[in-house]
């Protein structure tokens, strides 16, 4: 590259640097899982991991490794193909109708990954003449989405469903309305109030479109995610969501809806027609994890176990937390550098959390944001606990 044009760059990311901002890479050894080894500046070591989306374990579970290692062995390795070309295998067909009985929708369109789910969405559907109301806290990838569709853009601030109502009497003479929300909220753990929404839903005549990556699988009594929670099955036009967290890590998204969707979804939805076909060991792996969420709520009881036995300990504690049940507990802190602090010194402790702060988060809110998961032991979340205690106690965020 030309010398003057690199140096730009360097001076970018300089600046990034300089702000405090810069994002580093943790290198692990080891498979996912509770328990992992990473790599620090003198060898390894085994560390506590609360910074996964691994919500159900499933990421290294012996019977998803195994599926996998069958999906490999008996349909390959790749597709070489989009789908519509020669990439469409059983197994395809068979997960797209597995996650649209276990959400209950009529049908489901699979993609590389829900950030492509909601990146084709959006302008498939909807034109000019529709408007897309969008809770301001939406993942970046509901926000791109939104941006390549030519539909009027409304934003409301997260949850706040009077300023919702605000938006959608303002865009009433548009042809189509869609409410788009996330179910969850990554960075507090709140949920969106979907009963809510759907009742303005109801007497606005919109669509709701929910995001549910961090909620399928393990929010709701049979983790069928946000609109279970809230009784609102069937009132939840359109839902995207991911493979990568609860639904075994790997990779892959889908939007579930009503028939007439995916058969337009499958006509237009750009990352569907032009991105490659779900790997086969993949599409094996989430099969057998949707099916063990089908057959048994165990590994859900247990995330909920750990997430209630985390949340008690660290109020007895003395920190602050975001109320709520969400297995994101964050740790609020404060300042920025403070956070950051933290969460070094709870790696010294053995335990890995990762500080977030603005522009993540609000200014002077920065916190630690902790994970739990069913791959964790009750002895594991109280090792956590106490590594707090000693730490917030030593920086003065608690009594001692
Ligand atoms: C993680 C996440 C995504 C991205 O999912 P991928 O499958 O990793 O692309 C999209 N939306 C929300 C709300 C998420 O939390």
């Amino acid at each position: 590259m030309n010398e003057r044009t690199d140096r730009r760059f360097a001076a970018q990311a300089a600046e990034i640097r300089a702000a405090g901002l810069w994002k580093t890479e943790r290198v692990i050894t080891s498979p996912q899982g509770a328990v992992i080894t990473v790599e620090t500046g003198t060898g390894s070591r085994e560390v506590l991991n609360f910074c996964a989306n691994n919500y159900l374990g499933l990421s290294a579970h012996p019977p998803v490794v195994e599926a996998a290692h069958r999906g490999l062995d008996d349909r390959g390795y790749g597709m070489s193909s989009v789908r519509f070309i020669c990439g469409t295998q059983d197994g395809h067909k068979q997960l797209e109708a597995e996650l649209a009985a276990f959400f209950r929708f009529e049908d489901a369109v699979l993609y590389g990954s829900c950030y492509d789910a909601n990146g084709g969405l959006f302008e498939a559907l909807l034109g000019e003449d529709d408007a897309i109301i969008s809770d301001a806290l939406n993942h970046a990838s509901v926000i791109d989405g939104i941006r390549l569709c030519r539909a009027r853009r409304l934003r409301y601030a997260s949850g706040d469903v009077d300023e919702l109502e605000e938006r959608l009497k303002s865009a009433a003479d548009s042809r189509m309305r869609l409410i788009a929300t996330d179910g969850v909220f990554s960075m507090d753990g709140t949920l969106a109030p979907l009963d809510r929404i759907c009742e303005l839903a109801a007497r606005y005549d919109a669509l709701v479109m929910v995001d549910d990556s961090h909620a399928s699988g393990f929010v709701g009594p049979t983790g069928r995610g946000t609109p279970e929670h809230f009784g609102m099955m069937g009132r939840v036009d359109i839902l995207t969501s991911t493979l990568g967290k609860a639904l075994g890590g790997a990779s892959g998204g889908f939007t579930a809806s009503s028939r007439a969707v995916t058969d337009l979804l499958r006509q237009r939805s750009r990352p569907y027609l032009f991105s490659n076909a779900l790997p086969p060991p993949i599409v094996a792996a989430g099969r057998a994890a949707v099916r063990m969420l089908e057959g048994t709520s165990e590994l859900r009881e247990r995330l909920r176990e750990n997430t209630a036995r985390f949340r008690a300990g660290m109020i007895a504690a003395g920190f602050t937390i975001k109320p709520g049940d969400h297995p994101i507990v964050p740790v609020m802190i404060g300042d920025a550098r403070v956070a950051a602090e933290v969460a070094d010194a709870l790696l010294d402790e053995g335990i890995y959390v990762i500080g977030f702060s603005y522009p993540v988060v609000p200014r002077e809110e920065a916190r630690i944001r902790v994970q739990l998961s069913a791959a964790h032991e009750p002895e594991h979340i109280d090792r956590a606990i106490a590594a707090f205690s000693v730490v917030g106690a030593r920086m003065d965020l608690i009594p001692s």
